[in-house]
């Protein structure tokens, strides 16, 4: 076993942090934005994410994690592994919602003040979180195929008509770290 350094360490479990509850229905999320069952009942946990620009939350969603897995597995080849290489080249290592996983800026640097915030979460815990910048959501956006942004578009549309789609599209990490 090798020891844990201080900057690669997951953070604790804690409760899920205010931020991360659904702005729309004043409470934590209860059910999957693409399947509606409940998100308590996934082991595996599920995926929070929320854009804010200026302040004001512009998409919120839960996946669980099949959902997640699914829309991953229906992006292209080529997305994917565009994705995976921009990941790998950029991700921080961090976690938390102060600075960008992908980048140097931090919350209050981000441009237009927009920003995604991402929390993987188990029942009313969430294990890991990352800040997205502006400029990082458009760099993975840029990244993907075409088909692969009608795939996400789909989901947008299907769920949040009247939203933009250039917001983060894949998440950084695509599934929890096991438990142990
Ligand atoms: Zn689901
Ligand atoms: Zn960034």
């Amino acid at each position: 076993m090798s020891e844990t350094e201080s900057s690669g360490q997951l953070p604790e479990r804690i409760p899920i942090p205010g931020e991360l509850h659904s702005f729309y229905h004043d409470r934590p999320f209860v059910s999957c934005t693409r399947c509606g069952e409940s998100l308590a009942d996934f082991p595996d946990g599920y995926r929070i994410s929320k854009n804010f620009k200026k302040g004001e939350v512009i998409i919120e969603y839960a996946l669980c994690m099949p959902c997640l897995t699914g829309m991953l597995k229906e992006a292209s080849e080529e997305s994917k592994r565009n994705l995976a290489e921009f990941q790998e080249k950029h991700f921080r290592h961090i976690s938390g919602f102060d600075e960008c996983a992908l980048c140097v800026r931090t919350r209050e640097e981000a441009r237009y003040e927009e920003f995604g915030l991402v929390g993987v979460c188990q029942g009313d815990e969430m294990v890991d979180s990352a800040l997205i910048c502006h400029d990082c959501m458009e760099a993975m956006n840029g990244v993907l195929s075409e088909e692969t942004k009608r795939t996400w578009d789909r989901f947008r549309q299907e769920n949040f008509p009247g939203v933009p789609s250039d917001f983060e599209p894949f998440p950084p990490r695509p599934a929890p770290k096991a438990v142990g």
